[in-house]
């Protein structure tokens, strides 16, 4: 017998029919014998309606008691799955995040869970009730209720079942896995049976919005078996863990990702001296702006070309921050681009295998795609290019590296 932690994100309850569903589901679970233990988020669009109730009364809501407002959309999510089960005469309990005692630090709005009372929960399963839970939510330990940020019923889950030793924490949403790419660019993108935490962390902050982020790497932390599913269709899903497969059949590249979100700048003959770099950047960070990638240039006449990109929304800030440094180190100019796009390869298999960044490069060379970027790390290579040939590039990567699906003969 397992015990299995199921979490049905906010479209997965989003009506009252959904919610049967998902009771007719879990039921299913329950009397193959397993514990369940239910996470659920609000009821879609829940969330965004609360928030902006709030933001009629103050475009920025004193945080504590925004968090006792959003929090009753999971409130009434677990509720209703509650009444769904009991009516189908599976016993079930509901509990807020407060009830079970999920404690958090007292940031709101963001808050990181700290530790998880499993008592009642494990109370409750031995009584044979399948224990229902809000996502999104705590307590801190002055009895405040806090929030996890947006998406934090994954985390959720995923804290649940690390807690509970669970044998594996499903995430059920409107996907049926972990895809080689965006189906919606090639359509050809394969779901995949199993990605390790550290490819789906790139695959996720590179714009594979299938899991929050966060609940990832706490999955990774406690080596949580995760596996996302589709809340209505049958089949497998991707399981996401720590093991490598050592397989000689396994592919070397396990996805491509990308992101429109990035914008290039550059500050143009500045001295090359010792400390540049930092004066360049120490600001930028001062003005709370992520740098991602960043390239300088090989000097000539004692001056250097240094590039670096940001998140689009930070673009104008940076610049403004970046003409100032220019005219402090008597830099020759500063440009942007906003028109650009990240593409990356990302795969365990790298590790052992060589060639890898060069194939990629062929591949774009093939379609005179150019590369204005490059930055690479144990699993990943990801170039910047300009943003018109994204699709293209993603297209032919996912050719090059033989991650299309086999078209059926006669297709
Ligand atoms: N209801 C929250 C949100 O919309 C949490 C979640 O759905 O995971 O962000
Ligand atoms: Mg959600």
């Amino acid at each position: 017998m397992a015990l299995i932690v199921q979490k049905f994100g906010g479209t997965s309850v989003g009506t009252v029919e959904r919610i049967e569903q998902v009771a007719e589901k879990v039921k299913k679970f329950r009397e193959g014998g397993d514990d369940i233990v239910v996470v659920v988020s609000a009821m879609s669009g829940e969330t965004n309606r609360l928030i902006d109730l709030a933001k009629q009364i103050s475009e920025q809501p004193v945080p504590r008691e925004l968090d006792v407002m959003v929090s009753t959309g999971e409130q009434v999510t677990i509720a209703l799955l509650a009444m769904a089960l009991i009516k189908r005469g599976v016993p079930a309990v509901s509990y807020t995040g407060n009830q079970v005692r999920i404690l958090t630090d007292s940031a709101h709005n963001k808050a990181r869970i700290l530790q998880i009372d499993d008592q009642k929960i494990r109370a409750d399963l031995k009584a044979g009730r399948v224990v229902v839970v809000a996502g999104f939510q705590g307590v801190d330990e002055h009895g405040n209720i806090t929030t996890l940020g947006r998406g934090g019923s994954d985390t959720t889950g995923v804290a649940l079942a690390a807690a509970l030793k669970a044998d594996e924490c499903q995430i059920y949403t409107d996907v049926d896995g972990v895809y080689t790419t965006d189906p919606r660019v090639v359509p050809q993108a394969q779901r995949l049976d199993k990605i390790t935490f550290e490819e789906m962390l790139e695959m996720a902050s590179l714009g594979s919005k299938v899991l929050q982020i966060r609940s990832v790497e706490f999955a990774g932390k406690y080596n949580v078996p995760l596996r996302v599913l589709h809340s209505f269709q049958e089949g497998p899903g991707t399981l996401i863990t720590l093991d490598e497969e050592e397989s000689m059949e396994q592919p070397i590249i396990s996805g491509i990702a990308f992101n429109r979100d990035e914008a290039k700048l550059t500050i143009r003959g500045v001295p090359d001296i010792p400390g540049v770099a930092f004066k360049i950047l120490g600001p930028i960070s001062a003005a709370n702006i992520e740098v991602d990638m960043i390239v300088q240039n090989v000097a000539h006449d004692n001056t250097t070309d240094f590039t670096f990109t940001v998140h689009r929304n930070d673009y104008q800030n940076a610049q403004r921050v970046l003409e100032q440094t220019a005219s402090e180190l008597g830099a020759r100019e500063v440009i942007g681009d906003t028109k650009i796009a990240k593409v990356s390869i990302v795969g365990v298999g790298m590790r052992s295998h060589a060639g890898v960044a060069s194939r990629m490069f062929e591949a774009l060379a093939k379609e005179t795609i150019n590369i204005q970027m490059i930055s690479t790390s144990e699993i990943k290579v990801s170039v910047v290019i300009e943003e018109k040939y994204l699709e293209l590039a993603v297209r032919a990567l996912h050719t090059a590296f033989e991650l299309d699906a086999p078209t059926r003969q006669g297709e």
